[in-house]
């Protein structure tokens, strides 16, 4: 994956030069942050499941929220007018095509 993204690219289902909507690169942080929590109440665990009114819905609030948090991260950039997506090896043939 690039470090830096395109912000136009060539899409096929269009056959032109489309404006990219590429996602927030804060929801790779977010995941990463929700990965070290998630250890953290592992370790946590007996305390946390001594308080059954306030730490144990958070916790389990936290380990439900990870599926949204990593279907967010893994969202690859998309064309902006069709949502074809472009990422990888895709956007790399539509960026050298758009010139
Ligand atoms: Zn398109």
């Amino acid at each position: 994956m690039a470090w830096r993204r395109p912000s136009h690219a060539h899409c096929p289902r269009c056959d032109q030069v489309r404006r990219l909507d590429v996602p927030s690169r804060g929801w790779v942080v977010t995941k990463w942050i929700w990965v070290v929590v998630t250890f953290g109440m592992a370790v946590w665990a007996m305390a946390i499941s001594a308080d059954a009114l306030f730490l144990t819905p958070l916790a389990l609030m936290v380990l439900f929220g990870g599926g949204f948090i990593f279907d967010r991260a893994a969202e690859p950039a998309r064309c902006f007018y069709c949502r074809y997506p472009l990422e990888g090896e895709a956007l790399e043939a539509a960026v050298s095509r758009a010139g």
